[in-house]
């Protein structure tokens, strides 16, 4: 938009300035007698009345042709207005006035004036800067074929030519020379980048994965976000552990496992002592010594009769007094529960392969210092963690910026790269929306907890640029119409190897349910010792036997016991 002194007005001052002039003169002549002398300009005597003539001119007020007309005590004029002139198809037009106390006044609407300046946008073109960063902009495969607009692809990309087909202007790109997105040296003040280009005019406008900051929209300005990610975690896929051959015991914690073991010893030990205690457990025997009263609880029995209700068998004798029979209908409710829910749990331990991964978020990252981390060099990732209040990403800025060699990357792909190459012992701090492209494609690498902040991608244009109302609208637009998330979906999930590792999750995922021998052979090791432990109790109980029968009756215990 052009704002213009019109030719008509240039000679209405001219008018008012004869005007003025005259009126002055007039003035002075009628206060004081002037006279009319010609003077050489190579003598150095002037005409005394000069001064006072000026002075005139000073207090002089008066209507012209370019409205009031009055001077400040310096012989500037004052109080006078300006009507704006523009350049539009239809030649100059009134586009409103000025004047020094109010200043600017359009006398067109807000609406008009975008009108006017979508029609300026119409087939004008603009250049975009922009930097290489999949997906927003790649090159083509086989592009050295091709030149200007043809060799990049991506979703910045197709994002301006649906803005592009909405505004009716051409575009050419132009990649930022430093390929960065754009930061302020802190000692020269100077910006880098794309901004530095927008800065410098080498460039309209400015589409990326350029994060919306309160540094740079101080220094230029954005459309409405077009996407929207926060910072999280770029992590290698944690290795995938060997199922526990003695899973069968995670269901339960170790200390459940122990309140049950002691549970099971208490409830044996006080069985035993209330079927002493009760007269109601004692029954005459007939025995060579004459009828005696027996007790069928004894240790060993209330100890089994315990086992054999946990494992939810039965058992050849049972309680008889009401004491004992309430222990015993207290234990096999709590084994029933107690079983139960060993039971549900089972299955989801026994199948589940364990995924141990050192860290679980940021937090974690910030609580060790073995795996280094780092983040993109200049880019408002590390900016965020520079200017954060938080103590625990301060403390996480002062470990990257200490660490040798340096944990900064020059590009989000290199960061990519270090992480598999690190190989755990690596992560990098990356916006979302690049962390879930990439997992997308690189099925060892993960993003580890949430969104550490949330903020927007926008087009950066230079500051005041009269296009920004027009093209967030055009965002917009295509927001509702639903073309950004098409984009989104093209980009991430189809194009260039997109939804590789989906395919890796599912068959992992229906194979999951088979046990192998791995879930379950714990059981069978357990099986094996305790048929182990039964020959070997076998054994003792046959030499202590005989050694018993062989004290008895003073002869070789294993002659005796073919006998016996
Ligand atoms: N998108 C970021 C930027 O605009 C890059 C980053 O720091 O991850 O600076």
């Amino acid at each position: 938009m052009s704002h213009l002194l019109s030719s008509q007005t240039e000679t209405a001052l001219m008018y008012d300035a004869v005007h003025l002039f005259a009126k002055a003169l007039h003035d002075l002549d009628t206060s004081q007698q002037i006279d009319v002398r010609p003077l050489s300009c190579e003598a150095e005597d002037t005409w005394p009345h000069g001064y006072s003539l000026i002075n005139y001119m000073k207090i002089v007020e008066m209507k012209g042709l370019t409205g009031v007309i009055k001077f400040d005590h310096q012989g500037f004029r004052s109080d006078f207005t300006l009507d704006i002139i523009e350049l539009t198809r239809d030649g100059l037009q009134k586009a409103g006035t000025w004047n020094s106390s109010e200043g600017v006044n359009y006398t067109r609407s807000y609406g008009e004036n975008q009108k006017q300046i979508v029609e300026i946008l119409q087939n004008k073109t603009l250049i975009v800067t922009t930097i290489l960063s999949a997906p927003y902009c790649m090159r083509k495969e086989a592009s050295e074929k091709l030149t200007g607009n043809a060799q990049f692809e991506g979703y910045a990309i197709d994002l301006i030519h649906e803005i592009s087909k909405i505004l009716k202007f051409n575009y050419t790109f132009k990649l930022a020379p430093d390929g960065r997105y754009g930061s302020q040296n802190r000692e020269t003040k100077e910006w880098d980048g794309m901004i530095r280009e927008l800065l410098e005019q080498r460039a309209d406008l400015a589409i990326a994965d350029l994060t919306i900051t309160y540094d740079r929209e101080q220094v230029v300005d954005f459309t409405m976000p077009f996407m929207n990610l926060g910072i999280s975690v770029l992590y290698r896929k944690p290795i995938k552990q060997p199922p526990n051959l003695f899973s069968f015991l995670s269901p339960l914690s170790l200390d459940v496992w122990i309140y049950m073991a002691t549970a099971y010893l208490g409830v044996s030990v006080l069985l035993f002592i209330l079927a002493r205690f009760t007269p109601y457990e004692w029954h005459p025997t007939h025995t060579p010594d004459g009828e005696k009263m027996e007790n069928i609880f004894s240790l060993a029995n209330c100890l089994w009769f315990a086992i054999g209700s946990l494992m939810q068998q039965s058992c050849d004798f049972l309680p008889k007094a009401v004491s004992t029979r309430m222990v015993a209908g207290m234990w096999w409710f709590f084994t029933l529960i107690m079983i139960s829910s060993y039971t549900a749990n089972l299955a989801a331990f026994l199948t589940v392969e364990r995924m141990d991964s050192p860290i679980e978020s940021a937090e974690d990252l910030a609580k060790q210092t073995k795996i280094k981390y780092g983040a993109l060099k200049g880019g408002s990732t590390a900016a965020f963690f520079r200017d954060s209040n938080f103590s625990t990403y301060q403390r996480m800025w002062s470990f990257m910026e200490s660490a040798r060699p340096s944990v900064f990357t020059s590009s989000n792909k290199e960061g990519e790269e270090r992480v598999m190459r690190g190989k755990g012992s690596y992560a990098y701090l990356m916006e979302s929306t690049t962390i879930e492209y990439v997992v997308e494609r690189n099925c060892d690498l993960t993003q580890v907890g949430g969104m550490l902040d949330s903020k927007g991608y926008g087009i950066a244009m230079p500051p005041n640029s009269p296009y920004r109302t027009a093209i967030s609208g055009a965002v917009l637009k295509l927001q509702e119409e639903g073309k950004l998330h098409i984009l989104k979906t093209k980009w991430w999930k189809e194009k260039r190897g997109g939804g590789s590792c989906r395919d890796d999750t599912s068959k992992s995922s229906s194979t999951a349910n088979e046990l192998g021998l791995a879930n379950v052979g714990g059981v069978f090791v357990v099986l094996m010792g305790g048929m182990g432990v039964a020959c070997v109790i076998a054994v003792c109980e046959f030499v202590w036997k005989s050694r018993k029968v062989a004290v008895d009756e003073r002869v070789s215990g294993a002659l005796m016991f073919i006998k016996y």
